[in-house]
């Protein structure tokens, strides 16, 4: 029997200094009376790959509590946790979140009148965050590294682009097929659910991670070795084309321009 000893950072080939969690433990509230930290994962990192560190765990937690679709957890979560942290940072954090941000009066239902920040998600730093806590939750269940690229699809942000939106809807559809042997886990899946699937022949595999029920983002894992070209010049190729460019798979077509 061999044991393997695994002496690098779940991201990169630096000594670890630290255990990371995957996702940022201040994700799950503690202020509810209920335990939503029941064996939280963590991995090993190095200073760089460590979230609390660089103080994206902070901006995460203020892009993903509180947003449409969260559910109640979510929801409460952000008037303790989020609005505070807000609060403490003048703003600063909200800035962090929305590229471009200004605060608005909306009408609620019952009449009340509350401001909301509307704007722009970041979304590249959100796209590598998501990439890293697939990392994280890969080397967790994998026991090892993953060498290439991790795409992300975060399905709760909408896109304008229809030929955009044909591709979103594809990529999702194979990622879905893929997991669909694969069991969800989670041990607080009010706040949060994963699932990493098998790996393919040729190394690749996919994953989808959700947050506060319904905060959904799909993970494809594409290995250093992979000609990923192929698929995605299609996507580029169609951008120019004037006439409808449709993917057509399993019965079903795909509009992608
Ligand atoms: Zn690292």
């Amino acid at each position: 029997m061999s044991i393997k000893i695994i002496k690098s950072c779940y991201a990169c080939d630096s000594s670890p200094t630290s255990r990371e969690h995957v996702p940022p433990k201040c994700l799950f509230p503690t202020e509810l009376g209920i335990n939503l930290r029941k064996n939280l994962i963590t991995v090993p990192s190095c200073d760089k790959h460590n979230g609390k560190k660089s103080d994206d765990d902070e901006f995460l937690l203020a892009s993903l509590a509180g947003i449409i679709g969260c559910n109640n957890i979510g929801m409460l979560h952000k008037f303790t946790k989020v609005d505070r942290a807000i609060s403490r940072s003048g703003g600063r954090l909200l800035k962090k979140v929305l590229k471009i941000q200004e605060i608005k009066s909306h009408k609620l239902a019952n009449g009340d009148i509350v401001d909301v920040a509307w704007g722009k998600p970041d979304l590249e730093r959100l796209n590598n965050s998501f990439a890293l806590i697939g990392r994280g939750l890969y080397f967790h269940e994998l026991g090892e590294r993953f060498k290439g690229k991790v795409i992300c699809e975060i399905v709760y942000v909408p896109i304008n682009d229809r030929g955009r939106t044909g591709y979103r809807e594809f990529a999702v559809d194979q990622i879905q097929k893929e997991l669909s042997g694969t069991s969800v886990k989670g041990e607080n899946p009010d706040v949060f659910q994963w699932v990493i699937g098998p790996k393919d022949p040729s190394g690749a595999c996919c994953g989808r991670i959700v947050f506060y029920g319904n905060l959904a983002v799909y993970l494809a894992f594409i290995p250093e070795s992979f000609q990923e070209e192929d698929y995605l010049n299609l996507y580029d190729i169609s951008k120019s084309v004037s006439k409808p460019v449709y993917i057509q798979k399993d019965g079903k077509r795909y509009r992608i321009n």
